[in-house]
């Protein structure tokens, strides 16, 4: 017993060191024995990484057996967090606030994402009431929805456990998650849950509130000629903001009211410049390109109609589908082409750039300005789509009624079923659909989810990762 517990602050020690500050933190919070430490097990038993720690929890059916705090890592959807149990109520009665202070709960993003434990069978007595009001004051006033606490109603493994979940909702703390942590039912869907709030607070203290706009393509495309066009003299005088590299600027952008960040790369080709080959320089082209799309939500890349495709361009448009941007193609100079010439060009594109079929092919021309506005249009409404969260209640409605037309497939002897779908709050749009079990997707099945989707929320040039998970 005592070697496990010297142990287990070992393994607690070195985990805090390690990810102190890098990952986010899923802090587990409830009366004595509503089942913490079982949760705990679960979320940390969840990681795939074999080359990590599993410390467990004591688990012990006598009330308050959990004194440590226990911190480790789980991971969801390729999304990894740190998880603390934080030992049991009876720490929080003394003096909250202090404990919250140190804990830094005040200050985002270093404030963690709590979850509120409570025995559905036991329902919610003083305690819970008692943290629920601390708790609520760690919600963002703006929004109250998207606040930094998840409760969930743990042993619903009976009906009347279930009936009792309801008064839970008098803790002011929003829609209690119906939970077994023993069991492991509606374990995916709290993580779901949790992995969303953690990503969409992520999402806003990093400031990625402001669209970033990169503009990629080989040497000679075209860049600094639609930068120009588009900035003018600004071009000149803008600053260089800071955190982007020396191969990319970035520059602030009102368009239509709205601020944008534009990253530019265009500069490269006159740091390579010099007598080198254009090998090199395209080399280089794609180094930079890698860089600016890494920091984009959206990539315009612009490809030079007039000359055709080249293994540069292929290379910077795979960059974009690899790193899920959303992207407006720009066919520019296309003041030297006819109308046939620019039909075959979109044909040359899509044929030879299959993957990124979700990104629209423009017409445009840097020296005339004709076309820019509506690439920019374009890349405006992209944003707007990445930001978009389509309602749960919405998307579930329209996957039921999408499956009665159209059952999905029997695998096995058995007929798929989607149970639930649901959107994450991720960079890039990512939809997880929970399945009656687990099965290989056909990707005609694949292709009818995407296609049901858009026929609602089109998600204009950005593309969309769908992901099909049964219960773990
Ligand atoms: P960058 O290397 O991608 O920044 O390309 P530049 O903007 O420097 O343009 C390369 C060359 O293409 C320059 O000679 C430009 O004048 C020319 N160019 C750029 N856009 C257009 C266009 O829309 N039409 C035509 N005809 N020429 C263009």
């Amino acid at each position: 017993m005592l070697l496990t517990r010297t142990k287990r602050r070992l393994c607690t020690a070195s985990l805090d060191a390690a990810a102190a500050g890098s990952l986010p933190l899923l802090a587990i919070v409830g009366a004595p024995n509503a089942g913490k430490s079982t949760l705990y097990n679960r979320l940390v038993r969840t990681e795939l990484s074999a080359r990590s720690f599993r410390p467990r929890a004591l688990v012990a059916p006598t009330a308050g057996t959990t004194r440590d705090r226990m911190e480790g890592e789980s991971e969801w959807l390729g999304y990894r967090f740190r998880v603390v149990d934080t030992g049991g109520i009876e720490h929080f009665q003394d003096k909250p606030v202090s404990l919250a202070a140190r804990s830094r709960w005040h200050a985002p993003p270093a404030c963690p994402q709590v979850l509120l434990l409570v025995d559905a069978k036991a329902g919610a007595g003083a305690a819970e009431e008692r943290l629920a009001s601390l708790l609520r004051r760690l919600r963002p006033v703006h929004d109250p929805s998207a606040g930094a606490v998840l409760l969930a109603a743990n042993k619903c493994d009976s009906r009347e456990a279930r009936h009792g979940m309801h008064e839970l909702w008098s803790l002011g703390l929003g829609e209690p998650r119906l939970l077994s942590a023993l069991h492991g039912v509606g374990s995916a869907e709290l993580l779901d849950d949790v992995v969303a709030a953690m990503q969409r607070r992520e999402a806003e203290s990093t400031g990625d509130a402001v669209g970033k706009v990169a503009v990629v393509g080989r040497p000679n495309v075209g860049k600094s000629s639609l930068l120009n066009a588009l900035l003018g003299q600004e071009r000149m005088v803008v600053n260089p903001v800071a955190g982007t590299t020396r191969d990319s600027v970035a520059c602030e952008y009102e368009w239509r009211g709205e601020k944008l960040l534009l990253i530019d790369t265009a500069g490269i080709r006159r740091q390579a410049a010099g007598g080198e080959e254009r090998e090199e320089l395209d080399r280089a082209a794609v180094a930079a390109a890698r860089v600016a799309i890494s920091q984009c939500h959206v990539a315009l890349l612009l490809l030079d109609a007039y000359q055709g495709l080249t293994r540069a361009d292929l290379a910077i448009a795979g960059l974009v589908t690899e790193q899920q941007k959303s992207c407006v193609i720009v066919a520019n100079k296309a003041d030297r082409l006819d109308a046939a010439a620019r039909r075959a060009f979109s044909d040359s594109v899509r044929e030879r750039m299959p993957w990124l079929d979700y990104a629209p092919v423009l017409h445009a021309s840097a020296l005339t300005g004709a076309g820019v506005d509506e690439a920019l249009d374009t890349a405006a409404s992209a944003l707007a789509w990445r930001r978009t969260k389509v309602p749960k209640r919405r998307l579930n409605e329209l996957f039921a009624r999408a499956q009665l037309l159209r059952p999905l497939p029997v695998v096995r002897g058995a007929r798929l079923k989607m149970q639930y779908a649901t959107q994450h709050a991720t960079e890039s749009p990512t939809f997880v659909f929970r399945m009656n079990r687990q099965a290989e997707m056909h990707p005609s099945v694949v292709r009818w989810v995407e296609r049901t989707l858009r026929s609602h929320w089109p998600f204009d040039a950005t593309p969309l990762r769908l992901v099909f998970k049964a219960d773990p």
